[in-house]
């Protein structure tokens, strides 16, 4: 018998180090999806607050901003090793907090820890280049210097994952960082907090408000937004927040990383390995039960394999285990909360409104599930269209066929996201052109692989209405740093680029 999630919950959080002054019977409710319980209260900052602690980061910065870079990797390093040491604990209050099974909650602090060792390994690689220049004697290249304060604003889904991917990066690049997770999952960012603390000890201690956590609504996030101590922010969360947050920076000419709302696709082309694509697709659209950016909302289907593919499909909606998340054998956990439930439960009645077939998509109902679990959906549509163009942040997978290739690759970008893509095929021409400048829109493209569980040493992130943002590896670090090109003269003449000639009398 499992123990209540407020109960577990509330041992998970001493054992994790939370001050009790933090929680409590006033502030914001926090509730497990599990169970739709009350666990406890948290304090909110309130914007008095928050606008002094954004004060004391950008001090904060000045400070940290000279320390050697490597020397900042030091820090980040045993952030990585403290997060060894409470994978566990951490990763079952994510489960408890946003209700994704115990596997995907313990993989989200791997991902943690995985950015740690990235960034690790990355102080030491901050590199600029030397360019050649026209003029002789004299020498061009570029310096990259820590920003500022990055701001960072969360979605309930990756509660914990998303802080790390911007703050490992932040850190070794030389900034503070202010951190406002999503009003649903305060518990894992202030368990979060509590464990960089103690890596923070064991560094020797950082400059005061290096790291800060804002705990609240919309409104604080709108706050970080606003202040002009931040250079950066980056936002992740549904379309509908960028477009409040983006022309915001814009308009004080501050950074916006946005990471949004993803409509992905899968295509199934004739020649796949329809045992490894039905893996592929399963994962990705039922898993974390369909709250994930990269869930995959759209299946493309040859129609010479449809029926062969779609009816295994079918008893595999049928059969997999919904409940609470904490049991090994459950592969779909809840909705994060009744609102998510009528927004699936809306989509579904516009598809059906035009003539979809449904397999799933049913409530689930039983005395011990008290939260709002459902049935994942696979919805068979008549054409690409309705609730098919926009994303439903619960598992709905719309299935639509195609007879050319270039028509599949037509629908699979013709939505306003464009997040994660995968093709599943074994010809190296459809492969390759998926690939291609005239494939997949997106800023992941995957092949044999489906369009969720990136790993971190890639840039993460997507086009259109995802926003254009990239985080975590390959050269992502650029966009928390600033970069200043430098020409230096180290000759006794003053050659003017381009051939200008600007003779001026000296005596
Ligand atoms: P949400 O947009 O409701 O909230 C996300 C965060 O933004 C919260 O912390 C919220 O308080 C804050 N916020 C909302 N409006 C704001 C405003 N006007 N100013 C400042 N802050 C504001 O999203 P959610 O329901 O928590 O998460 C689900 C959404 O997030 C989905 O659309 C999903 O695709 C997206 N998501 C995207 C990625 C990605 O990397 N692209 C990753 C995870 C989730």
């Amino acid at each position: 018998m499992l123990p209540s999630p407020r109960e577990q919950a509330l041992s998970l959080l001493e054992a994790l180090g939370v001050p009790p002054a933090r929680l409590g019977a006033q502030g914001l409710a926090v509730h497990s999806p599990i169970d739709g319980a009350l666990i406890t209260h948290v304090t909110e900052t309130s914007p008095a607050e928050a606008s002094a602690l954004i004060k004391q980061a950008h001090e904060a910065f000045l400070h940290w901003r000279k320390i050697p870079a490597p020397r900042r990797g030091e820090f980040v390093r045993l952030l990585g090793e403290e997060l060894r040491l409470n994978k566990q604990t951490l990763g079952q209050l994510v489960t408890l907090e946003a209700g994704k099974i115990l596997s995907e909650g313990l993989g989200e602090v791997q991902e943690m820890i995985d950015i740690c060792d990235y960034a690790v390994g990355l102080s030491r690689q901050l590199f600029g280049l030397t360019i050649a220049t026209e003029r002789p004697d004299h020498r061009m290249m570029e310096t990259w210097h820590p920003l500022g304060v990055c701001g960072v604003i969360s979605a309930f889904n990756f509660p914990v994952a998303v802080w790390s991917w911007n703050a490992a990066i932040a850190l070794v690049c030389g900034n503070a960082v202010v951190w406002k997770p999503s009003e649903k999952t305060p518990l894992t960012a202030l368990a979060t907090h509590a464990i960089a603390e103690r890596a923070a000890k064991r560094f020797g201690g950082l400059p005061e408000g290096l790291l800060s956590l804002l705990i609240g609504g919309r409104e604080l996030g709108a706050l970080l937004v606003d202040d002009a101590h931040v250079p950066l922010v980056s936002a992740t969360g549904s379309t509908a927040m960028g477009r409040q947050v983006g022309p915001k920076l814009a308009a004080r000419f501050a950074r916006a990383i946005l990471e949004l709302g993803g409509n992905n696709a899968a295509i199934i082309a004739p020649s796949a390995d329809l045992d490894l694509a039905l893996r592929g697709v399963a994962f990705a659209a039922i898993g974390t039960a369909g709250q994930r950016c990269t869930t995959l909302r759209r299946l493309i289907v040859h129609e010479s394999i449809y029926e062969a593919f779609v009816s295994k499909l079918r008893r595999v909606y049928q059969s997999v285990a919904i409940g609470d998340p904490r049991q090994p054998d459950v592969l779909v956990g809840p909705l994060i909360d009744a609102p998510a439930r009528a927004q699936m439960d809306k989509a579904l009645s516009e598809a059906r409104a035009m003539g979809a077939q449904v397999t799933g998509g049913t409530h689930v109902d039983a005395p011990h599930l008290k939260g709002c679990y459902v049935a994942p959906a696979l919805v068979e549509m008549p054409r690409h269209d309705g609730p098919v163009l926009h994303e439903t942040f619960a598992p709905i997978l719309y299935v639509m066929r195609y007879q050319r290739f270039e028509d599949a690759i037509t629908m699979q970008n013709s939505v306003g996201a464009g997040l994660s893509s995968s093709l599943f095929t074994l010809d190296m021409r459809e492969a390759e052109r998926f690939v291609s400048v005239e494939g997949s829109d997106c800023g992941i493209a995957n092949i044999n692989i489906g369009p969720s569980g990136a790993e971190i040493g890639g840039a993460f992130g997507g086009e259109k209405e995802t926003g254009g943002g990239r985080e975590a590896g390959s050269d992502s670090w650029k966009a928390y740093m600033r970069r200043a090109t430098n020409t230096i003269n180290y000759g006794t003449t003053l050659p003017l680029a381009q051939g200008v000639s600007f003779d001026i009398t000296t005596d």
